[in-house]
């Protein structure tokens, strides 16, 4: 039995913080953890610029419903969903993918949750868990799954590395450079090949 773990931001859709930063003019929620290495203290940061700008959650959706996903994404994903069972991991919210996720014609998505106010202010988050990529692969694998697993990200390394096949997409210079061991690619149907010869 086969199933094929994806990546969301970056793989399938467009980051979501950078995308709604482009839409909004708000150009302090474009900082990740790359200028702000501390997940908490960025989380805590984008809370407050959404608070200070006014932006509850309706609207923050509404923006997000304006974003599309990636060119080519939705075809591949359809595709891919009729051959294997296809999970979708991120470390995204339920909230802000939802109106993207209609797009990808709604597949299995494990994330996080906002805690959102009854005036739909938001006003703090909750993680599933820690390293929640590699616990949900290590989990899968229990049950008799093979894994196989793309990603373009730091945070999707050790999901790589827990899966039996582990593969960057559209990953930047810096990941592919640092972690040689995985095949990467920027092209969808090369990362369908890639998943159908790990499967023989
Ligand atoms: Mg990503």
């Amino acid at each position: 039995m086969d199933l094929v773990c994806l990546d969301l931001e970056g793989v399938l859709i467009p980051e979501i913080w950078i995308a709604f930063a482009e839409e909004t003019g708000i150009d302090a929620l474009r900082a990740t953890t790359r200028e702000v290495p501390n997940y908490d203290t960025l989380m805590t940061q984008r809370l407050a610029l959404l608070d200070e700008h006014g932006l509850t959650l309706p609207s923050i959706q509404k923006v997000i419903s304006r974003l599309s996903p990636l060119p080519g994404a939705a075809q591949f994903l359809q595709q891919l969903r009729s051959d294997y069972q296809v999970v979708i991991l991120s470390d995204t919210f339920y909230e802000f993918a939802m109106p993207l996720m209609v797009q990808l014609g709604m597949p299995t998505l494990l994330c996080h949750r906002l805690e959102v106010s009854p005036e739909g202010r938001i006003t703090g988050y909750r993680l599933r868990q820690e390293d929640p990529k590699r616990h949900a692969v290590q989990a899968f694998s229990r049950l008799n799954y093979r894994i196989f697993a793309a990603g373009d990200s730091y945070n999707d390394t050790s999901m790589l590395a827990e899966a039996d096949a582990g593969f960057l997409f559209k990953a930047p210079a810096n990941v592919i450079e640092e972690f040689p061991q995985f095949t990467a690619t920027e092209d969808y149907n090369v990362l369908r090949q890639l998943i159908d010869n790990a499967a023989g």
